[in-house]
């Protein structure tokens, strides 16, 4: 029996490929002019270090990791997230003594997580990512939301909106936390297992539940905004300022839990409204994470950061029936007849590539018909023809497939017969 890929992942093949590298060239070149440092952690990282960073009540460690216990004996997970391994190592190459702050990074890579695969939710997913460490200027969250946003409107985006919330600091989160208890203990039977043990080590996360969204006590819950001291509701009206400041519409729900236990004052989530994208809204979130560097054994260090997956971003596109502008096109095909003229076309296809040319040739003996039919399928700008009577001349004819014009050329002068044809644009 031939083996099959593992449930929730997949193979993204050539011809598909080529709109992951546009997003993640459009991705990058935000970072730069947001300037962002990309950074590259390890797929796998010591199990404990998720465990203190994401939280023992989060979905992620309770049910979704992939660990295990090497050949060393140690206890190992591969990535669910990009947070704690940023946070990690930000502390582990003291970054916090770099002369620039806050340190901005970002990372794009493959995330693990054993979940129910269904459309736009993955158990080998790649998430982009930024993190800003070392603020707690509203102004950094509010360049974090823009550049989330750049990238979804940069790709054509447009059915996509922005939810915010404010989750406080410690002593507005406490004084929630309390009034949580107080509203769900009497009826807490009624819910799942996971929300009854979730009312005693973080009540905050049954609102984020999904199997009791529906549940009346759901709707008039209270709300977290109401708890909000002086200096967080000051910090969130100051975010808000910000983004109307920089012109980006969102809407303020104080429903919004992010599923990570260390989040405090701004979450935000970026939803697609497009018809027909389904379920799973959410194309990406983020927020404050003020205590997650202490957490993981650095010096007191606010941060701000969020994750989207570009599976989502993907599914996201196919809803709003966006094509991206990915070229598939060659600029060359070198096509022979005869003998001679096919030994030539190795030296003169590497000369072609050599100049920078996207360049094909025959390797299987085709006959000259099936090999324009080739540089058809390959959508050759132009193809080279090499026969052995032209060869006698050191010349070849060259056909520029749109317009149909061929014109005799010396071997010589090819390379840049062409590349003066690619670089006026034609072809
Ligand atoms: P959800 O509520 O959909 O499970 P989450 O809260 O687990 O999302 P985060 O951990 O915040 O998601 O991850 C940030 C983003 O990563 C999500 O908004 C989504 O775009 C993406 N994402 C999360 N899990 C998956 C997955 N299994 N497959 C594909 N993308 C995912
Ligand atoms: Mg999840």
């Amino acid at each position: 029996m031939s083996i099959q890929i593992p449930r929730g992942t997949q193979d993204i093949l050539p011809g598909n490929v080529e709109k992951w590298q546009y997003i993640e060239a459009v991705a990058r070149d935000i970072c730069r002019r947001y300037n962002y440092k990309e950074i590259r952690t390890p797929i796998f990282e010591h199990t404990d270090l998720f465990l203190r960073s994401v939280g023992e009540t989060t979905d992620i460690v309770q049910k979704e990791m992939y660990s295990f216990e090497d050949r060393g004996g140690r206890n190992i997970t591969l990535r669910p997230e990009g947070t704690a391994a940023v946070v990690r190592s930000f502390v582990e190459n003291k970054m916090f003594g770099n002369p620039t702050q806050p340190t901005k990074l970002y990372y794009n890579g493959p995330m693990f997580r054993y979940e129910r695969p269904q459309a736009g939710r993955y158990r080998q997913f790649v998430q982009f990512g930024v993190e800003a460490l070392g603020s707690d200027d509203p102004a950094v969250d509010v360049e974090v939301i823009s550049l989330a946003l750049e990238l979804y409107r940069t790709l054509g985006l447009k059915k996509i909106k922005l939810v915010i919330n404010s989750l406080g600091d410690y002593e507005s989160r406490r004084a929630h936390r309390d009034a949580l208890t107080k509203h769900f203990s009497s009826s807490i039977s009624e819910f799942c297992m996971d929300c009854q043990s979730r009312l005693e080590k973080n009540p905050m996360r049954i609102l984020d539940c999904k199997k009791d969204r529906d549940h009346k006590l759901m709707k008039n819950s209270p709300s977290i905004l109401d708890y909000l001291n002086d200096y967080s509701k000051t910090y969130f009206d100051s975010v808000q300022q910000y983004l109307k400041d920089v012109d980006i519409e969102f809407e303020v729900d104080p429903s919004l839990v992010r599923g990570l236990d260390y989040y405090n004052h701004t979450a935000f989530e970026i939803m697609s409204d497009a018809e027909g994208f389904g379920a799973i809204t959410t194309l990406c979130g983020g927020g404050r994470y003020n205590g997650l560097v202490e957490e993981i054994g650095g010096p007191n260090t606010p941060g701000i950061g969020f994750a989207l997956s570009i599976e989502r971003l993907i599914a996201a596109l196919h809803a709003e029936g966006i094509e991206l502008p990915v070229e598939s096109m060659i600029d060359c095909y070198v096509a022979t007849l005869g003998d001679l003229a096919n030994q030539k076309s190795v030296s003169i296809v590497s000369q072609l590539r050599k100049a920078g040319l996207s360049v094909e040739k025959d390797y299987q003996g085709k006959k000259i018909k099936a090999q324009f039919k080739t540089a058809d399928r390959l959508q050759a700008k132009y193809v080279v023809v090499l026969g052995d009577e032209e060869l006698n001349r050191d010349v070849v004819n060259v056909k520029e497939m749109s317009s149909g014009e061929q014109n005799e050329v010396a071997i010589d002068s090819l390379v840049s017969h062409i590349t003066d044809k690619l670089s006026r644009g034609e072809m």
